[in-house]
């Protein structure tokens, strides 16, 4: 999209549009709190034009007649497209979200991998045929798309979270409407650009920028909407179920989690300090997955605090586009106030502060929306600041002696997303693993995830999958069709 068209930044049946009263938002970089776009805020009117493009598109035109092959093929030159633009859309996800162009960059290919996992997902597994018992019939199941879908995906990582809706969306051929976070619209744009440069049909794919409260909840609400594919904080899932019962619409929660991170006395000190490091401090702790929660075997714990709190406080915050940078700001003024408020409140709780705890004190960073990689000891389970979401770079420690504790430790908590155990003892790795409440669990390792394997989570951390082949259930039905090949009267009433 041309720069001087920036405020036609709505999609909606195939052509970019304004806001249908004109309204716009200025979009921050979180670094120097400069404008770097001005972007077109949509409405309710907007949202309700968005889902009855996408709801044309799927009853009627020539999606619903395109083969999976042809899904498979616009899915793998969009994968083709990111690649071509890698660098662009790094510096978009990194001005709009702060984070350090490695980052933004490792997002788009991780993105990539995803687009081409679903192309080729897209035309494996068509259905099974059922034995009925009987020969005369022949019964099958195939699967069908769900209809229309509301993609509403939060500001942490803004490609990244959409694509895991939009790739197997599209590969099980459905029309949607996204919604980005209001805040971080401008790789989704981008995205959506490729979409259309890919050959995605008018109506297949609508963008509605705007908050949550007016376009998110529109799209919750309408009736022409099949099912609402949210990741965002708890208390929106709630009020997105509550408002999705009214109309009986599926929907897929990927919620926060509070992530504990397992280490035992026989790990591998290196590895164990360094990856506790990256869970936690991570584009600033602004991660689901993020591993806030540090749980140490009693022997270890003071040799491992040092030696974490020593590299904490070396960590170079800086702007995202500084190649020296390792860690970039917090998003927003707001987010920035609420990582300072659980800071206090760890501190009322009677948390020990080991490291940061402050904004730094460069003066060069003063215009953005820093906050230093923050330590907290002397923790315990039930504590507010180990049991909320933080979303910032605020560690807790807590100690365990026994294997039994820490497990309990690893389970204390209402959320299920993801927990990590290191130890070098492979029988007790496997016994924690398998033991703890959580949608993934790592083993000696932070972190990684893969198209192929579904991620999502237990408890309070959300419902339904994404990623691997669960990620594309989500987005089917499942039709039984049976047929009688030789029917015959069959003289049940009126004999
Ligand atoms: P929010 O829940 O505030 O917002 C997420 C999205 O929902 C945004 O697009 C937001 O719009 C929209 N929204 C807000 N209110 C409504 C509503 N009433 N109806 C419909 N949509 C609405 O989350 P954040 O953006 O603050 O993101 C951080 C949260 O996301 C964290 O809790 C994090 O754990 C979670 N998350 C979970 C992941 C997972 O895989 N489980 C991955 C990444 C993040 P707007 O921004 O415009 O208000």
């Amino acid at each position: 999209m041309a720069e001087e068209a920036v405020t036609s930044s709505l999609f909606i049946g195939g052509a970019w549009t304004s806001a249908s009263d004109g309204a716009t938002r200025e979009i921050i970089n979180p670094y120097d709190q400069s404008v770097v776009r001005t972007v077109a805020e949509g409405g309710r009117t907007d949202a309700q034009a968005a889902v009855s493009a996408a709801r044309e598109a799927f009853d009627g035109g020539e999606w619903p007649s395109w083969r999976a092959r042809q899904r498979s093929e616009l899915l793998h030159r969009v994968a083709e497209f990111l690649q071509r633009d890698r660098a662009e859309i790094a510096r978009l996800e990194t001005l709009d979200t702060g984070k350090t162009l490695t980052e933004s960059g490792i997002d788009v290919d991780d993105v990539t991998e995803v687009f081409r996992y679903y192309a080729n997902l897209a035309e494996a597994d068509s259905g099974r045929l059922v034995d009925a018992g009987d020969p005369r019939v022949r019964s099958r199941v195939v699967y069908e798309p769900v209809g229309v879908c509301a993609m509403i995906a939060p500001w942490n990582y803004p490609l990244l979270q959409v694509s895991w809706k939009v790739a197997p969306a599209l590969a099980a051929g459905n029309t949607m409407v996204i919604k980005p976070s209001e805040i971080t619209p401008l790789t989704t744009i981008k995205m959506v650009e490729l979409l259309q440069e890919a050959g995605a049909p008018a109506g297949v794919v609508n963008l509605v920028l705007g908050s949550g409260g007016t376009v998110g909840a529109a799209l919750v609400e309408s009736p022409q909407v099949d099912l609402v594919s949210f990741t965002g904080g708890l208390e929106t899932g709630r009020t997105i179920m509550r408002s999705a019962a009214d109309t009986v619409k599926r929907i897929a929660l990927e919620l926060g989690g509070k992530n504990p991170n397992i280490v035992f006395a026989d790990a591998e000190f290196e590895a164990a300090i360094d990856y506790a490091l990256t869970a936690v401090f991570f584009h600033a702790g602004q991660v689901c997955s993020a591993g806030t929660r540090l749980v140490v075997e009693d022997s270890l714990h003071d040799r491992f605090v040092d030696a974490l709190v020593e590299r904490a406080e070396r960590i170079r915050l800086g702007n995202g586009m500084d190649e020296h940078t390792e860690s970039g700001p917090l998003v927003s003024a707001e987010h920035r106030d609420k990582v300072e408020s659980y800071v206090e409140l760890g501190l009322r709780e009677g948390a020990r502060l080991v490291a940061g705890g402050k904004r730094p004190d460069d003066p060069e960073l003063g215009d953005g929306f820093f906050y230093r990689p923050t330590v907290f000891v002397d923790c315990t389970r039930d504590m507010r600041i180990v049991q909320e979401e933080t979303f910032g770079p605020i560690l807790t420690v807590e100690r365990f002696t026994e294997e039994e504790e820490a497990i309990e430790l690893g389970n204390h908590t209402d959320y299920g997303l993801a927990g990590a155990v290191w130890t070098r003892d492979a029988g007790r790795a496997e016994r924690v693993a398998r033991r703890l409440r959580h949608g993934t669990v790592w083993i000696n390792d932070f972190g990684p995830y893969l198209p192929q394997a579904e991620w999502g989570g237990f408890k309070r951390s959300g419902i339904g999958r994404e990623l691997g082949y669960d990620g594309l259930a989500e987005y089917r039905q499942a039709k039984h069709i049976y047929e009688n090949t030789a029917p015959e009267p069959q003289r049940w009433f009126a004999r």
